[in-house]
């Protein structure tokens, strides 16, 4: 492998771009250490850095660190950069090499067991990537573009993590005619009136379904960055998909019309004219754990740590006992009604109860 950072200095202007020039090449003996940072920039990557030699080993994972066994995750082999870089965070501005936001996702030391040309085996100490993992070299295109897989070879690093759930089966919302009591009881919520939808999100990339589970991910392109934002979390999220007009009043006829679209083109122009925001209400699995089991309240808080609001979706908030107060809101403001849910229920699916912990209350327009 080469030791040069020739290749790194090249691409960059260093009047322009924040990121370190490389110079210092010596240091103290001791445990080489290494850098996983999240990179979004033209296309959202994590980027793998072993400091090696004086320089640091890189590889560009489109799907980030695996932290359970078997999944192959495609890296492709990058120039080496500079040890500064082991502590790089920031923006590369617009028209630099790589330009986008650059984060630390993870980093510590690492043991090496084994480097050659085309196989890296190592041991990371990391925060969230611990464990050994192999890297592979599997093709080398005419231009010398090194593509390589990365592999965990460990189990996983906490015994109890399970997989991303393929599909879940969205809690119903049954109509009642008046507010639930006690209200202190139950927490509420705006009803969007939208098109209710899952939203599963792994390394970075989403997909979206409706409640029967058909997968609508591609009617939304405006959603990718959603994917962005939730990073290298595996998560699903329940929600609803409406438009917002110019007023912040939902409409749901334009997702209806989305999703009927059949040309790409169609898709993009809709997408363009009435973008979709996705109303994320519930957090029903968190990197390895199904949280359908948690009580709502406890859903909620993890939801509200784990995303913001964005271009393209948001967390609405919910009232404990305010039932009254948000539907009066809603009539005022022309929306759908609330929906009150149950404090301390858990997620379900049960289709038909006589005590259900969701209830949608209409707002009635009266004058
Ligand atoms: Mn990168």
């Amino acid at each position: 492998m080469a030791r040069s950072l020739a290749s790194y200095q090249s691409k960059r202007d260093f009047e322009a771009t924040p990121e370190p020039a490389g110079g210092r090449r010596t240091r103290k003996a001791r445990a080489p250490r290494f850098v996983v940072q999240e990179h979004s920039a033209t296309a959202m990557h994590w980027d793998l850095r072993l400091e090696h030699d004086g320089v640091l080993l890189s590889w560009a994972v489109p799907k980030g660190v695996p932290l359970v066994p078997g999944e192959q995750r495609l890296a492709v082999r990058t120039e080496d950069h500079p040890l500064e870089y082991l502590d790089f965070e920031g923006e590369i501005p617009e028209g630099s090499y790589g330009a986008g936001s650059m984060s630390i996702w993870d980093h510590g030391t690492y043991e090496l067991e084994e480097l050659a040309d085309d196989k890296v085996h190592m041991r990371l100490a990391g925060g969230r990537a611990r464990g050994r993992y192999v890297l592979v070299r599997t093709r080398v295109d005419p231009r010398g573009k090194e593509q390589w897989l990365l592999r965990r070879l460990d189990p996983p690093d906490d015994p109890d993590r399970k997989p991303l759930p393929e599909r879940i089966e969205p809690m119903p919302l049954p109509r009642a005619e008046r507010l639930p009591r006690p209200a202190r009881a139950w927490a509420f919520e705006v009803d969007w009136g939208g098109r209710r939808a899952l939203v599963y999100g792994s390394g970075g990339r989403i997909r979206v379904t409706d409640r029967a589970g058909a997968d609508i991910t591609d009617h939304f392109p405006e959603l990718v960055r959603l994917g962005r934002a939730l990073g290298a979390h595996d998560v699903v999220l329940d929600g609803e998909l409406v438009v917002l007009d110019a007023a912040g009043r939902p409409h749901v006829g334009p997702v209806h019309a989305r999703i009927a679209a059949t040309s790409g083109s169609s898709i993009r122009a809709q997408a363009k004219e009435s973008p979709a925001t996705f109303v994320a209400f519930d957090l029903l699995h968190l990197d390895g754990h199904d949280l359908r089991d948690q009580p709502y309240e406890e859903r909620r808080r993890l939801l509200g740590l784990l995303l913001e609001r964005g271009e393209h979706w948001q967390v609405p908030e919910h009232h404990v006992g305010e039932g009254r107060e948000l539907l009066d809101g809603a009539q005022r403001l022309g929306l759908p009604g609330v929906v009150a849910k149950r404090l301390g229920s858990t997620y379900h699916p049960a289709r038909s109860s006589d005590r259900p912990d969701w209830v949608r209350v209409a707002a009635r327009r009266t004058g």
